[in-house]
């Protein structure tokens, strides 16, 4: 990741196509093959590597917390020399998910390797002999404001979502940005806009998150169930006047004016529930479905539903609520599930509803030890129980 991260800054200096080619075919090969749900990659330990394409195990994952940091770092550099939303949202899969699940809610255990399965023996650790995660979190999230904007001449480009005030130079001058939102756990996002020099004609380039499709690309590695158009688009408010079909650039909706200070932008993404199923080329996946709901990936976890999570699948139809608990986790968006319970003898043998609840992937681990997993059984009959090691 630092190669290709290196890689792009020298393209993007110099404007070597061949490097440009190069890392375009790296991306397609890492995003639609070689990564996980979670933004994490590396799925062998063996030489902390890459694995082959689609050879994405769970419980032996790898998903080294600097890589995710790493993918990070490349998707930024990506999205600069492409000025393509598609880089910062896998920018946003992996901060949110790969990278946070690293450190936990006070900041001061961290793991080094990020599997999405465990049986309840992988813990944080205060620090490592090599110590390469720790510092790393230690750089990458102080560093995360830096991520939020960017610019190219006249277009002021807005990739994460995140409550906070941020300033950026124009070329037709300074401009401080104020955004409100509750994002991740709310997709309502108000930014107000002061030019220094009171106005300013420029181009406010709108990130709308991939996540909000009705559904994914073809060649997506992780296709979301589809949705009605009505239940998942965007809406766009300049000035609290709607915009209509607004000129979509490379994933930014463009919105050209002379902006005035005190002006505002409001952008509302629904954030539905959203049950994932892996490219069918990932045999740990088959039968199996993950929950995202926004860019945060969730996970079932013991502590949560009576210790266990091996006798219950998740099928098509499962009614599902989310609900804000801030009692937990430091504040977290729950999803409350009815799912079926199982006979381990019979996996046909269903017998009742039960109420499970899920947990956003990077809060785990914070509570008694148990199991968790990402992946559920959908469809117990195709789901393996234990999917053959490194498959
Ligand atoms: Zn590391």
């Amino acid at each position: 990741m630092y190669l290709y991260s290196g890689m792009a800054d020298v393209a993007a200096a110099t404007g070597d196509e061949a490097y440009v080619k190069a890392l375009d075919r790296l991306w397609v090969n890492t995003v639609q093959r070689k990564m996980y749900i979670t933004g994490a990659i590396g799925s062998t330990r063996h030489g902390e590597a890459f694995g082959a394409n689609y050879q994405l195990p769970n419980d032996t994952a790898y998903g080294e917390t600097c890589a995710s940091i790493g993918m990070c770092l490349w998707n930024h550099r990506m999205n600069l020399l492409h000025a393509d939303a598609k880089y910062a949202d896998t920018f946003e899969r992996t901060a949110y998910n790969g990278v946070l699940a690293g450190v936990d809610l006070g900041g001061e255990k961290f793991f080094y390797v990020n599997p999405l399965a465990s049986d309840g023996n992988h813990h944080r650790q205060a620090f490592f002999g090599c110590a390469c995660c720790p510092t790393n979190v230690v750089r990458f999230i102080p560093s995360v404001p830096g991520y939020v904007y960017a610019v190219d001449g006249d277009r002021l480009y807005v990739n994460l979502y995140a409550a906070g005030q941020g300033k950026v130079k124009l070329a037709v001058g300074a401009v401080a940005l104020y955004q409100k939102t509750r994002y991740p756990w709310d997709g309502n996002v108000k930014i107000t806009i002061k030019p220094d020099a009171g106005a300013g004609e420029f181009d406010i380039m709108l990130r709308i998150p991939a996540w909000c499709a009705a559904e994914a690309p073809k060649d997506a590695l992780y296709q979301p169930a589809p949705l009605p158009a009505d239940q998942v688009k965007p809406t766009i408010k300049v000035n609290g006047q709607a915009v209509e079909n607004p000129d979509m650039v490379k994933g930014y909706a463009r919105l050209h004016r002379t902006w005035k200070a005190g002006d505002t932008v409001e952008l509302n993404m629904p954030m539905p529930i959203r049950r994932v199923h892996a490219h069918p080329s990932v045999a740990a996946d088959i039968g199996r479905v993950a929950l995202q709901r926004g860019p945060v990936v969730y996970c079932f976890e013991g502590a949560d539903n009576g210790g266990t999570i091996d006798n219950f699948y998740l099928p098509a139809d499962a009614p599902m609520t989310s609900e804000f608990r801030k009692d937990l986790l430091g504040g977290v968006m729950v999803i409350k599930a009815k799912a079926t319970t199982l006979s381990s003898a019979d996996p046909r043998n269903t017998l009742s509803l039960i109420d499970v609840l899920a947990v956003p992937y990077y809060a785990w681990d914070h509570r008694q030890a148990g199991p968790m997993a990402v992946w559920m059984p959908e469809d117990p009959a195709k789901a393996q129980a234990k999917p053959p090691a490194g498959k």
